[in-house]
């Protein structure tokens, strides 16, 4: 709820015309509860989780359309039941944990002060929360999802989101609700160490998901722009942590390539592109054609 109760007072008090942006803002949030704006993160989320896999579900159904080249497992082929199955599993998780989580987890946003008033954030304070935000949360990730690969993380809670060992669109929110709630914690610490607008947080939460739907896309186009963000994964990176399964030690970081590569938890990966590279060239020399599958190994390979 913004402290002014008409434009003319919110000009006064900015000492400024509002811009374009920040008159929108104030025309919608003006009569809004701050608890009201922050709960259209459900909305948004929804949203996102339905529609945003949706091209992805034509794409896997057109695959003899000339897609199936892009496939990284083309071996596997999901039937348009198996991805509804795992949409409404994910959404019997949104309507049971997340949209709850979110409507309870008001107060932490109020207490570390994410702020909806006036001034409106500049475009360059929003992309520099979010590359804070994408990068804490990476790191955090990266540490909780190495832990759930023991024995004991994997068998009780990490299993259900490595059902899918060929992961397609839907299944990127798909977990145990434990590991949902656990996840939250990443989410939440770089709003927490730089808070922001309200408006950065609704970018926040729906890019971070829309980057998790892209990296479980199941699919590596040639022409994706997210090729052009340095140390990013992407879809062939954790495509490849779900494919070795509960055995992978290799990919464990949510966003970017950095983690794995210091830790080093990406030689597996590292050496089974390096072995797909010299068959494609032995292919290429014997004048064969170069397709069939891409991985070929049933476990993470070693390099040591
Ligand atoms: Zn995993
Ligand atoms: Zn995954």
């Amino acid at each position: 709820m913004l402290p002014y109760s008409s434009l003319h007072e919110a000009t006064a008090a900015l000492g400024r015309n509002l811009t374009f942006a920040e008159t929108f803002w104030f025309n919608y949030s003006a009569n809004k509860s701050d608890y009201y704006l922050y709960c259209h993160n459900i909305l948004f989320l929804f949203v996102i989780f339905s529609f945003v896999p949706l091209p992805l579900v034509f794409v896997e159904l057109l695959r003899s359309a000339g897609f199936d080249k892009y496939k990284i497992q083309p071996k596997v082929k999901l039937s348009f039941s198996e991805m509804l199955k795992c949409y409404k599993d994910v959404m019997r998780m949104f309507f049971l944990i997340v949209g709850p989580l979110q409507l309870l987890s008001y107060p932490s946003i109020k207490m570390i002060g994410i702020r909806t008033g006036l001034p409106l954030p500049s475009g360059w304070e929003i992309f520099l929360q979010l590359l804070v935000y994408f990068t804490v949360e990476d790191y955090t990730n990266y540490w909780i999802h190495r832990f759930l690969h023991c024995k004991w993380g994997y068998e009780k809670i990490h299993r259900v989101h490595h059902e899918y060992p060929a992961p397609i669109g839907f299944a990127a929110p798909y977990a145990h609700w434990a590991e949902i709630l656990i996840l939250g914690i990443p989410s939440f610490l770089g709003p927490a160490m730089v808070p922001g607008h309200m408006i950065t947080f609704w970018l926040w939460i729906a890019l971070r998901q829309i980057e998790a739907i892209e990296t479980h896309s199941g699919y590596d186009f040639p022409w994706n722009p997210t090729k052009y963000i340095p140390f990013y994964g992407g879809a062939d990176y954790h495509d490849y942590h779900h494919y070795v399964g509960e055995q992978s030690q290799s990919n464990f970081a949510s966003v970017f390539t950095y983690c794995d590569f210091i830790y080093g938890t990406d030689k597996g990966y590292r050496y089974q592109k390096k072995l797909l590279w010299k068959l494609k060239e032995g292919v290429k020399s014997g004048d064969e054609h170069n397709g069939g599958s891409y991985y070929a190994p049933t476990q993470d390979l070693k390099s040591d």
